[in-house]
């Protein structure tokens, strides 16, 4: 899957992202990622690319020209319009779901904005998707593009080393994930819980099945809505549920 981010700081994306899982999916060609910079494409003589706002109001606006011209330029270069998704607090929010969706893509471009945005114009002649990481202002759309590509990258194929992680993680079944264990047997006088040490598989996949009930019911309830159950399953999170309500 081919990533490419328009930025002002490119070195924010290829550093934040050149390591670890990601670098090495990188190295084996799974993935690449080009940060572009949107200012090399300014035709302004001191490479300007933002300016105040039409009407007043604080803040500087990025200019429309350079990131037209710079996703024009990449159109030209991969030979047709790719899905270009503008980070931005007014987008839909992005969730796993949204990353599954994404993944299915060969290639995406990530537009990240600053200062107050970028000219409107701009964005509805290239701008495909709006993407939001979540119901907050920052300063930058560099850290939600590099959220967003960390988490579709993990649901390329080989990317994981162990592809089964992606398949138990918290919210692939709308459930949180159990809690991990590894050694030692005790720490700090808590002990790993005996089942895990058991052996005894299909105990253990029921207990991990209950603590990730257990703990959407506690922590995103929400969730609990679209979660895949089985018939067992549902009487233990009514159950909980009872007990829940007469603790209190
Ligand atoms: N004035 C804009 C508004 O109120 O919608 C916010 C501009 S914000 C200070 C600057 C840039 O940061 C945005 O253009 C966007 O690319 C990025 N950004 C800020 N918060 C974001 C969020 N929650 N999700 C995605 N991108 C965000």
């Amino acid at each position: 899957m081919d990533f490419y981010v328009f930025t002002l700081f490119p070195e924010m994306i290829t550093q934040g992202l050149g390591t670890s899982i990601l670098g090495r999916a990188m190295e084996k060609k799974l993935i690449s990622l080009e940060a572009i910079n949107i200012r090399d494409y300014s035709t302004n003589k001191h490479h300007k690319v933002d300016d105040y706002p039409y009407g007043g109001g604080a803040g500087m606006v990025m200019e429309p020209q350079p990131v037209y011209d710079a996703c024009k330029a990449l159109e030209t270069k991969i030979g047709h319009k790719p899905r270009v998704i503008y980070l931005t607090p007014q987008g839909r929010v992005f969730n796993q779901k949204v990353a599954e969706e994404l993944a299915a893509e060969e290639e995406l471009v990530f537009l990240c904005g600053h200062y107050e945005g970028i000219d409107e114009r701009a964005l509805e002649l290239v701008v495909t998707d709006q993407i939001s990481a979540g119901d907050y202002v920052l300063t930058g759309g560099e850290l939600p593009a590099m959220m967003m590509i960390d988490c579709i990258s993990r649901l390329v194929p080989g990317v994981l080393n162990n592809q089964l992680s992606a398949d138990i993680e918290s919210f692939h079944d709308n459930l949180l994930e159990y809690p991990q264990y590894t050694r030692p047997e005790e720490f700090m006088g808590k002990r790993v819980p005996d089942v895990l040490l058991s052996g005894h598989h299909a105990n253990i996949e029921t207990w991990r099945r209950q603590q990730s009930i257990a703990r959407t019911l506690r922590w995103r309830p929400d969730l609990l809505e679209d979660a895949v159950l089985s018939k067992k399953e549902k009487q233990y999170l009514e159950q909980l549920r009872k007990e829940m309500q007469k603790n209190g």
